[in-house]
């Protein structure tokens, strides 16, 4: 016979007790119960894949970072073609997340990103081609200006 404990203070149990010693609990009649058979593991019923209807006003998500400021920055600070889309892109995703329409908010977020990070990579590359071609016109003058101090 294996030995029982009250399933409310674990108090072990007489052989053929009804109720808990220590805390009067009654006992289950199911011996089983006690020495836990272990249940199989209850398989999750396979969740239908129930899609949320679109509710407004309860997003399930985070709003998505419409990268407005550094948007607005990279296109005054590197170059305007490309910051342009970029904000246009920022402020729909607060459009479409105040209309309700996350996933387009989301979808514009991604773009937002994209045109701002487009706007620094050929910013900067704008930015270190001038200097390098300011450098080498003003090496060239340089080294033209030395060259015409030798002969003279
Ligand atoms: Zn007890």
């Amino acid at each position: 016979m294996a030995t029982r404990f009250c399933t409310q203070c674990g108090q072990q149990l007489p052989e053929n007790g009804r109720f808990c010693t220590n805390c009067g609990t009654p006992v289950p009649e199911e011996p089983q119960q006690a020495y836990s058979q272990p249940e199989p593991e209850p398989q999750p019923a396979p969740q239908p894949e129930y899609v949320q209807p679109e509710v407004k006003r309860q997003p399930t998500m985070p709003k998505p970072n419409n990268y407005l400021a550094l948007s607005i920055l990279a296109t005054i600070f590197c170059c305007l073609p490309f910051g342009i889309p970029a904000i246009v892109f920022s402020a729909k995703v607060d459009n479409f997340w105040n209309a309700g329409n996350f996933q387009a908010a989301e979808d514009a977020s991604r773009k937002a990103r994209n045109w701002m990070l487009v706007s620094v990579i050929v910013g900067g590359v704008a930015i270190i081609a001038y200097v390098a071609l300011v450098m080498f016109f003003g090496g060239v003058a340089a080294l033209g200006a030395g060259a015409l101090e030798g002969l003279y």
